[in-house]
């Protein structure tokens, strides 16, 4: 069978899912399919009332239906019917996401949807067994830690990933016995909206998902804003990072999971398995049209192997074609929308007007949708646009490096600290490097998540605060309270 389809055959239901029922509303802002250019539906912006309402309609809903005080095991089963139920409806899902994002068919089936699915297994089971403690006191005296729901969550995700954001954020929410009011991006909502419907069908009661749609500045900003959110779980750039906690701070004070931008270094040592590293920086750059917070778009290599790295890149680079992403075969994935690309294009020439020397790529490639060339620069310094400026596109740049010293500092971003990569067959200076790069993943010899959520994932300096996946990003959605009795 094949996963190919009609990108006009899915039902793109666009409306708001609030108390467990879809709100029609007026579509304002036009969407367009990034695989060929073609205007297909349109997304509504929810106005403070519509975000005060869903908030309302959370809050209640998790007081009233005990979501937070029942039986944890409860909570760990209703949100496992609903990674079932998710896996049931993989192809629509699919469907849904492949049309509006730039996330291809082939890769959605393999892998967003089983993950997403997986993810929410990880923290529904996490839900019976994570609690406080008994700590030490005098013995006259008992000390627990408690630790209880915040109540309502505002969560906010991006257009790269729709659907594992969307997971990342409400499983760990939900299984820690919150509500969430969730705004994906005004781009890429269909998915979200038919995964928010599920979590109804499995169990999980009406209206403790519930999704507003609509942009930053007008849902976005009444939501993190609300004073009845109690914490707000944020997936996206670091500029709208800062104007959410500078929002929050004009409007409250509430914890905040920040998951921002990256430029994260792939350093690779003379010793290296050259082969190795090529694929998996290639692979990384390449995957999703580079629209990866962790892409490894900062290539640092040992001057006597740069040349032949830099060869092997260039081949890899030259074999992605353009493709529809809902046709199976397509393996590259175009830019979100003609402005991103033409962003990542100025970019690009802002880096060769500063010197930069072009390997690979540096335009667009010739085919209706927003497709961007597999780009390679060189010569390029630190503080050249391209090794500065998150591209968020197919752009990596190489510089080299002759001593140990010399890799570290140039893996060093003054403003990013999301990831890095490092090749080498020599164990302690692949150890050694997890003390000298600053940033919250290191990957040895290989580049990309696992499906090991036990793995937190976060960043260092502006890559974020906090962490999604992994124990802390359950506890995250939890607070604790300190009880000291008098025996
Ligand atoms: P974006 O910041 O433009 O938008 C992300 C979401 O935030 C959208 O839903 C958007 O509508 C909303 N938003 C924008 N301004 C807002 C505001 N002032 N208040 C409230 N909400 C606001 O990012 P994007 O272009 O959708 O996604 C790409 C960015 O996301 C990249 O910078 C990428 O690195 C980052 N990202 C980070 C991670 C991570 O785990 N660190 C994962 C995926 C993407």
């Amino acid at each position: 069978m094949t996963l190919s389809f009609d990108p006009a055959s899915p039902s793109f239901r666009c409306g708001h899912f609030i108390g467990g029922a879809f709100e029609a509303a007026e579509p304002v802002l036009s969407l367009h399919r990034p695989s060929d250019g073609v205007e297909f539906a349109g997304c509504p912006v929810a106005d403070a009332d519509v975000v005060d309402k869903a908030v309302r309609v959370a809050r209640r809903a998790q007081k009233d239906s005990g979501w937070g005080t029942c039986r944890p095991r409860e909570r760990t089963n209703a949100l496992l019917r609903w990674a079932d139920l998710i896996e049931q409806h993989a192809l629509e899902l699919a469907q849904l996401e492949a049309v509006p994002s730039t996330r291809l068919i082939g890769q959605l089936i393999a892998g967003d949807i089983a993950v997403t699915a997986e993810q929410i297994r990880f923290f529904a089971e996490l839900a019976d067994k994570e609690g406080g403690e008994v700590v030490p006191t005098a013995g006259n005296q008992f000390g627990l830690i408690v630790t209880e729901p915040y109540g309502v969550v505002a969560a906010i995700t991006p257009w790269n990933f729709p659907l594992s954001m969307a997971g990342w954020k409400m499983a760990p929410a939900l299984a820690a016995g919150n509500a969430v009011v969730l705004k994906p991006s005004e781009m890429t909502p269909f998915a979200t909206l038919r995964m928010a419907e599920l979590s109804v069908e499995a169990g999980i009661p009406a209206g403790l998902v519930n999704v507003v749609l609509g942009d930053g500045p007008v849902t976005g900003n009444a939501l993190t804003g609300h004073p009845n959110i109690a914490k707000v779980s944020f997936t996206g750039s670091t500029g709208a990072g800062s104007a959410i906690m500078a929002n929050v701070a004009r409007t409250g004070i509430k914890p905040m999971t920040l998951e921002l931008g990256g430029k994260s270094p792939q350093v690779v040592f003379a010793d290296a398995d050259l082969a190795l590293a090529a694929d998996c920086i290639a692979r990384s750059i390449l995957f999703n049209g580079g629209q990866a917070c962790v892409a490894g778009s900062r290539v640092i290599a040992h001057e006597s192997i740069a040349d032949e790295l830099s060869d092997r890149l260039i081949k890899l680079m030259a074999q992605p074609g353009p493709g529809l992403g809902w046709e199976e075969e397509t393996t590259y994935s175009p830019c979100i929308s003609a402005r991103q690309r033409a962003r990542v294009h100025s970019l690009v020439q802002a880096a060769i007007e500063e010197g930069a020397e072009v390997l690979t790529g540096a335009r667009d490639m010739d085919h209706p949708g927003y497709f961007y060339q597999p780009t390679l620069l060189t010569n390029v310094s630190q503080d050249n646009t391209a090794v500065r400026e998150e591209v968020f596109g197919p752009v990596l740049t190489l510089q080299t490096f002759g001593t140990e010293d010399e890799a570290f500092a140039l893996a060093d971003h003054p403003t990013y600290g999301l990831a890095a990569g490092v090749y080498t067959r020599d164990v302690s200076r692949a150890l050694k490097s997890l003390h000298r790069i600053e940033a919250g993943t290191i990957w040895i010899n290989r580049y990309g998540r696992s499906r090991d959520h036990i793995l937190p994932t976060g960043g260092y300096k502006s890559s974020g605060i906090g962490k999604d996946l992994g124990r802390d990003a359950y506890h995250a959605n939890r607070r604790s309270k300190s009880v000291l009795i008098d025996l």
